[in-house]
């Protein structure tokens, strides 16, 4: 089954729901950065929060999602669309043992630290919006973050789980929001629904999204949308990072056309490698 996000509302418009799966993603992201369990789990997550996140988007509305902790972990970052996101972690072989539930510990590496949302909607200024972290487990951040910033009762859950040879076998998760003017007995039979969420990875081994999002609205006439088609998406090209490369300025230019062995750009969204060879360089300040 191909990766992709099913939305629904009820039909009073009381509720909606949207679950994601996303192992295609997390699997591609593991592969590109070399990611130990650990990093998996946490850019995982957060590659899958920022796609639920975006699902509602128009084509060039983009959310930026950097969480900033102290541990082992370092920094991360997500640059999400509709459809599609990208992302990195600072130290992709952070380590640690599992926790005491026998789990990846990613709270424990992702440590105390701040959640920093950019949410750049076409508009003059991106919107702006930074919160504490919670537990660094990822989904209660980005609840936490919904609920107090976007002012949206949320729940969310997050899930990814790693074969030890590094093989994402799934990922994904679900967001549950709840609309002006819900009324107390629908808002009661979602909750009671998400309690008895222990494992979304458990969860999406039995039903598709579709089918996940009806459970989670069961009794409250959900209403689906089409699925919407989910990947791993970087939009670095050479010629942009020719454009990086001029921004640079002539000295520095002069400088990096020194080295007869040329130059070389990694990408850090994706890991592509884009080289230089010394003539580019004197070509591209010929050119300015
Ligand atoms: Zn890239």
């Amino acid at each position: 089954m191909q990766d992709h996000i099913v939305k629904a509302v009820t039909a009073a418009g009381t509720l909606r729901a949207a679950a994601a799966l996303t192992t295609s993603v997390v699997q591609e992201a593991r592969d590109r950065h070399d990611l130990y369990p650990v990093p998996t789990a946490a850019l995982g997550r957060l590659l899958t929060g920022g796609l639920l996140l975006a699902a509602d988007f128009k084509e060039n509305e983009r959310i930026n999602l950097r969480i900033d902790g102290d541990g082992p972990l370092g920094h991360m970052l997500v640059d999400a669309g509709y459809g599609e996101a990208r992302g990195y972690v600072s130290n992709p072989e952070a380590h640690l043992p599992l926790s005491s539930q026998g789990k990846l510990d990613v709270g424990g590496a992702v440590g105390k630290g701040i959640l920093y949302v950019v949410k750049d909607m076409g508009l003059k200024e991106p919107w702006q919006s930074s919160v504490d972290l919670i537990s660094g487990e990822i989904a209660e951040d980005l609840t936490y973050y919904l609920t107090h910033s976007e002012q949206i009762p949320s729940a969310m859950a997050l899930g990814v789980l790693v074969n030890p040879g590094a093989q994402v076998e799934i990922a994904g998760g679900l967001l549950v929001q709840v609309l002006p003017g819900c009324p107390e007995e629908h808002l009661a039979k979602a909750e009671a629904k998400v309690a008895r969420i222990s494992s979304v990875t458990q969860l999406l081994k039995e039903m598709q999204p579709k089918a996940l999002v009806e459970w989670l609205l069961e009794g409250l006439e959900p209403v689906t949308f089409a699925p919407i088609p989910v990947r791993y998406s970087c939009k670095c090209s050479r010629d942009g990072m020719v454009r990086a490369l001029i921004s640079l300025g002539r000295n520095d230019l002069e400088e990096l056309a020194g080295d007869p062995d040329g130059f070389e750009i990694v990408c850090r969204f994706c890991n592509e490698k884009y080289t230089f060879r010394q003539e580019e360089i004197k070509d591209i300040i010929a050119n300015l």
